[in-house]
Parts: C-alpha cells; sequence; structure tokens
C-alpha cells in the first residue's frame, strides 16, 4: 500500500514489490498526492479485474504509461486518494505493417524502445519524437497531445483499443477498418479518448514516415520579432512545412551551460560558456528539411532569399555535422567540437533519433536522464494563439509578469498555429509560490485570448456543462478514471 510520509508524500510500501516507481515521492513539478496504491497489471484480464475491484470499492484511478509526464504532474493523479495503475510493462511493438507506413504499440513503448527497434526492423522508417527523453512514452505523450518534432502527436496515432472502466474491450473491426486510414467509416470514436479519461488505451497504430534522401536541421538565429516574421512567410509560401522550436536566450543558455558541463564532466566557467557559445541574447530557432537532394537544396536556397535582415541560418545534416565534430576535435578546435557535441543530440531530434540532452536544461546531475530528480522545481505550461509577433510578445509578457524565473519555447505549427510553452523554475523554498505563480499565469492568459493546448494536474479543466458530462455517465458512470483531470475541480 502506498501511505503518505510525515511530509505529506507518498511513499511505497510491499505491496507491489519491484513496481519501479522509484520516484513515486518527488516530482518534477514538487506536487504531492496522497496515492492509496500502485498496481501494474501484467495483462488485460489482470487490468479488468483491477478496474472491477477498484468499482466495487469506489477508489478512483489514474493510468499511466510511463507516468513522466514531467512539469505537468508526472505520474500524480490530479486528486488526492486516487490510485495508480502503471502500464509501463506493456511494452510490445508489432505488428509492423511497412505497407501502411504503421505499427502497433502498447503504452509502454518508449521513445528510446521504439527506436531502437525501427533500427533493428525497419531502418528506413521513422516517427515523430519529442524532446522529452528516451524514457517517455509515445502512447501517453500522444493522449495528451503532446508536440514533436514533426507535429502534434495526436495526429499520428490511430486504431485505439480501449477498455472502458466496467472492463469492456473494443478494438477496431477489422472487417471495418484498414491502416492505410486512421478513421473507418461512420462516426470516428478515437478522439474521444485523448485528454478525457473514458477509457484506458491499451494498444495503438502509430504512423510512421519514410526517411528521405536528404534531412537537414536548419538552425535560424535573430530577434524574436525577426524570426517569427520570416517563419510566417516561410509556411505561408509552403517553403517550411515541419514545426520550429524557438528557445529563448534563458532557456538556450541553461541548456548549454549544462551541456558543456556533462561534456566536460565538471562545472564550467562563464569565460569557457562564451568561449564555445559566443552568441549571446538571441532567439535560436530549429526546424528541418526533408526530401530528394535536389528539392531540399531550392527550400533552402527560397529560404535563405526569405528571411529577413537580421536573422542568419545555418543547415546540417546528420552525417555531415559528426564529421565536422571528430574533425575539429582531430584538429584540437576543442571549442568548435564541444559546441557541435552539445547540441548534436538536439538538432538529431528532427532527423527522429531521441535523445535525452533536452532534460539538461533542467538542473539534473551528469548520470541522471529521469527530470523528477532534478535539484530545482520546474512546472510546464502553455498558451495557444496564432503566428504573430503581437501574440508572443504579449504572452511571454505575461508569464514574466508573475514569475521571472521563467522560459519560453515557441513552437510554430504551421501558418496559422503558435504553440508557447513555458517552463517556470523554482526553489524549494519558492514552491508555493511557483503553483500560485501557475494559476495566475493560466487566468492571465485566458482572459488574454490564450488558452492551453494541454494542462497539468492543479490545473482545473473547462467547466464542463453539457457533453463532457453526457459522454463520461456513459462511459464511465462511476467516475472511476482520473476524476479532475481535464475537468472542472
Ligand atoms: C525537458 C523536458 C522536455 C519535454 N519535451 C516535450 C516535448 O518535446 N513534447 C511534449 O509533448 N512534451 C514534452 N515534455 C513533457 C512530458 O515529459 C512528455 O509529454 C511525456 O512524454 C509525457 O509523459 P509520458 O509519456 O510518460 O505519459 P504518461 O505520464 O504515462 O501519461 C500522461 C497522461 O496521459 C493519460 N494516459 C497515459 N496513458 C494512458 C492510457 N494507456 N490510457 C488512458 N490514459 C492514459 C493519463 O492521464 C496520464 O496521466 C517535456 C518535459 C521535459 C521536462
Amino acid at each position: 500500500m502506498q501511505q503518505p510520509d510525515p511530509h505529506g508524500r507518498t511513499t511505497r510500501t510491499a505491496d507491489h514489490p519491484g513496481d519501479g516507481l522509484a520516484s513515486i515521492a518527488t516530482t518534477l513539478c514538487r506536487s504531492r498526492r496522497q496515492v492509496p496504491w500502485v498496481k501494474q497489471p501484467q495483462d488485460e484480464n489482470d487490468l479488468r479485474a483491477i478496474l472491477l475491484e477498484a468499482s466495487r470499492s469506489g477508489a478512483p484511478i489514474n493510468v499511466i504509461s510511463t507516468g513522466r509526464n514531467w512539469g505537468y504532474g508526472s505520474h500524480l493523479p490530479s486528486q488526492d486518494g486516487t490510485a495508480l495503475i502503471d502500464l509501463r510493462a506493456w511494452n510490445e511493438i508489432g505488428p509492423l505493417d511497412p505497407a501502411t507506413l504503421s505499427v502497433r504499440i502498447q503504452p509502454g513503448v518508449t521513445q528510446g524502445e521504439l527506436h531502437r527497434w525501427l533500427q533493428k526492423h525497419a531502418p528506413g522508417l521513422a516517427f515523430n519524437t519529442t524532446g522529452a527523453g528516451t524514457q517517455t512514452s509515445i502512447l501517453g505523450c500522444a493522449l495528451e497531445r503532446g508536440i514533436g518534432y514533426a507535429g502534434p502527436l495526436d495526429e499520428d496515432i490511430f486504431g485505439l483499443e480501449v477498455m472502458l472502466a466496467d472492463g469492456q474491450v473494443h478494438r477496431p473491426d477489422p472487417e471495418w477498418f484498414h491502416a492505410a486510414r486512421d478513421h473507418a467509416a461512420g462516426p470516428s470514436h478515437d478522439a474521444l479518448f485523448f485528454q478525457s479519461n473514458y477509457g484506458i488505451v491499451l494498444a495503438a497504430r502509430l504512423r510512421l514516415r519514410v526517411r528521405q534522401e536528404k534531412e537537414q536541421a536548419v538552425v535560424l538565429n535573430g530577434s524574436l520579432p525577426g524570426l517569427l516574421r520570416s517563419l510566417e512567410e516561410c509556411y505561408r509560401s509552403g517553403i517550411l512545412t515541419l514545426p520550429t522550436h524557438i528557445s529563448e536566450p534563458g532557456r538556450t543558455g541553461r541548456l548549454a551551460a549544462n551541456r558543456l558541463s556533462q561534456l566536460r564532466g565538471r562545472a564550467v566557467t562563464v569565460e569557457e560558456l562564451r568561449a564555445v557559445f559566443p552568441e549571446r541574447n538571441e532567439h535560436v530557432a530549429l526546424t528541418a528539411l526533408h526530401g530528394r537532394a535536389p528539392m531540399v537544396d531550392a527550400a533552402w536556397r527560397e529560404l535563405r532569399r526569405t528571411l529577413g535582415r537580421g536573422v542568419a541560418a545555418w543547415r546540417l545534416g546528420e552525417t555531415t555535422a559528426r564529421r565536422i565534430e571528430s574533425l575539429a576535435r582531430k584538429i584540437r578546435l576543442r571549442n568548435h567540437a564541444d559546441r557541435l557535441a552539445a547540441f548534436l543530440p538536439l538538432l538529431g531530434l528532427t532527423w527522429g533519433t531521441p535523445t535525452d540532452a533536452g532534460l539538461h536544461a533542467l538542473a539534473l546531475r551528469t548520470d541522471q536522464n529521469d527530470a523528477d530528480l532534478a535539484q530545482e522545481g520546474a512546472i510546464y505550461g502553455n498558451a495557444v494563439s496564432a503566428l504573430t509577433v503581437a501574440a508572443a510578445t504579449e504572452t511571454a509578457a505575461i508569464i514574466r509578469a508573475a514569475w521571472a524565473e521563467a522560459a519560453c519555447t515557441y513552437i510554430v505549427l504551421n501558418a496559422h498555429c503558435l504553440v508557447t510553452v513555458f517552463t517556470l523554475h523554482f526553489s524549494p523554498e519558492q514552491t508555493s509560490a511557483a503553483k500560485v505563480a501557475e494559476e495566475t499565469i493560466y487566468s492571465a492568459l485566458r482572459a488574454r485570448g490564450y488558452p492551453p493546448y494541454r494542462l497539468g494536474i492543479n490545473i482545473a479543466g473547462p467547466a464542463g456543462e453539457g457533453l463532457h458530462e453526457l459522454v463520461k455517465n456513459a462511459l464511465d458512470p462511476h467516475l472511476l478514471l482520473a476524476p479532475g483531470r481535464y475537468e472542472k475541480q
């Protein structure tokens, strides 16, 4: 059984030895919940039995795929007294259907596992990777409508296999469903199970993409207004089709310092940092061009022509990047080599290689890649807007007015949508103040017309009159699954 410790945190007892939730007591956002128990079902029968027992005893449940919803609450439920079902051991991959570029995955399949599996079984195929690291679940992230370097993950997931709270299982009907299409004829029910907690997703199909002859990461440097104006034109004219992640100088600086310390195995001085990363106070944007070599080269030329004054750009493919890094090391240009080594894994996200390097934006010890173990707390949040300089500037101002130690990443999804992801960094003494700031920021952003695309466990959802109650009552009449999540709390 899980019991609260004297500090109000939950600790694990021997009810489920080896359940793998080593960090049950700590989350990156430093939230705490009383969790009565954690269970790891072996199979569907086991899961059904747990659900029926929970339903009899009236114990609500939160389901996690790998529980690394870092910055948004990690593995924790919204409400105290909600138990956990942990599906991280459900990590079957396959069958792969090369003809429809799709593969079946279970909830526990991580980015790292699928990447290794594809390298072995289908090296010509790749999937949409996020910056959340090698140990995070693809399905868990998609169910939160997470965003990868090739776009929103929920758009890649289909053919959901679902268990409802009463234990009934629903799978696509093979007579009516073809993996070539995301939907069968008739109403599409898949969308019901994203950010809803209407059921437990047992598996789904993931759409893959064919690796292209030339896949280049494109890095842009400039002021935020300069970058956004240039990017708007690039998306409107079809030069760019994949998302662009823009990091503000604070976030890039934090990441650069931590990555350099990792590489050198020790703390680095300000002078060393300046020598390796000379550009300062500039926003850095990362996007990609994929296709046949002449197409990529033509798009690159158009991109360069379209960029406004003051925006610099360069491009790099995987092989060239590695070659330059090793050459720089050989001829003892150590700063150049370290600069490349620090950011190369992040560029790799655009060609579909997951990495833990992005976690080094947090205060992690060099040998760690579990964000819950970061020495400082961090709350993640987000806001949706149109792709305009005014929206980005106002959003950032609202965030910073409530929390000075905030860092923003602006994700340009396409010609019409900008998602601002913010991180509130805080020390242990600032925990309560950071939670208050989180609420203040969300209310202020919503009031100005910038709603979130995804919520952390401490943030209430929409008032939820009407349709949500109707569907929830029909699919989960005892309100067993994740009460309070994406709901009025
Ligand atoms: C440094 C850093 C970088 C990050 N980068 C990104 C990024 O690039 N993109 C991004 O989207 N996020 C990012 N994140 C946020 C987060 O860590 C990821 O989204 C992560 O993948 C979510 O955790 P998970 O995959 O373990 O999902 P889980 O924690 O397992 O699941 C999340 C929630 O989904 C629901 N759920 C999960 N599984 C099921 C199921 N089988 N059935 C029904 N409901 C279920 C539950 O409500 C659960 O609480 C980042 C975080 C950090 C700290």
